[in-house]
């Protein structure tokens, strides 16, 4: 496979985002889009790589442009300053090979997960809250989703974000790095996807086979008949 003419989108460009584009611009990744509305902070610095003090107050995805332009010249960098949401999902995923999921709150990841499995576009989970960390590869129709695995999606900020319960640097690039290795992975459609599980405070790492779940509200059989008997009722 030609890298040159794959096209990524990484949708956030933070803890996870910074790592996974800078990997994948190393690979040789041909055009990377980049999403995310927010301005770099200073407490963005000390784990989103991409960032230095001179780009405070700036555009992340316009600071990230300019720091990857000048590392792989060779990879097309497009911004995107905008938040991931129903209203641009669709226009801005078709344009994409592959997406990146590095929002930080689980709920825009169910979001996102749902707008992956209609458009039928592979993507990339992985979240990380303080030792703990998760990659899923996932080909929609194919293998399990994130829905397959939590099937019931937690209230709003139920759950804190890495910026609200800490998380080490270091911890959340190597699982931004691990996510763009699934990425170019998942490009290849292998037929073996795994769920990645790291606790660093246990020290443990697993990786397990996630099961789809007939029931899934976003990629389940079930849905998808009852879709097809409730059209064909209207035809
Ligand atoms: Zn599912």
């Amino acid at each position: 496979m030609n890298l040159k003419n794959i096209k990524i989108l990484i949708v956030g460009v933070g803890g996870l985002g910074c790592p996974a584009s800078l990997a994948l611009a190393e690979a040789g990744v041909g055009t990377l889009g980049l999403m995310d509305p927010d301005v770099v902070e200073l407490s963005n610095l000390h784990r989103q790589i991409l960032y230095s003090e001179e780009d405070l107050g700036q555009l992340k995805v316009e600071a990230a442009q300019r720091r990857l332009n000048r590392l792989f010249p060779e990879t097309k960098i497009k911004v995107i300053p905008e938040a991931f949401g129903a209203a641009n999902a669709e226009a801005v995923f078709e344009k994409y090979d592959l997406i990146i999921d590095g929002l930080d709150r689980l709920e825009k990841k169910f979001v996102l997960n749902d707008w992956c499995i209609k458009l039928e576009k592979p993507f990339v989970h992985a979240g990380v809250v303080k030792f703990e960390g998760q990659v899923l590869p996932v080909l929609p129709g194919q293998t399990a989703c994130l829905r397959c695995l939590i099937p019931k999606i937690p209230p709003p900020f139920a759950l804190p974000t890495c910026r609200e319960a800490g998380v080490l640097g270091s911890f959340s690039q190597a699982i931004g790095y691990l996510q763009a290795y699934e990425a170019l992975r998942l490009l290849n459609r292998p037929p073996d996807l795994f769920l990645w599980k790291w606790d660093i405070q246990k020290r443990t790492a697993r990786s397990i086979r996630p099961v789809r779940n007939p029931d899934c509200a976003a990629c389940g059989q079930k849905v998808f008949e009852e879709a097809v008997n409730q059209a064909e009722c209207q035809v």
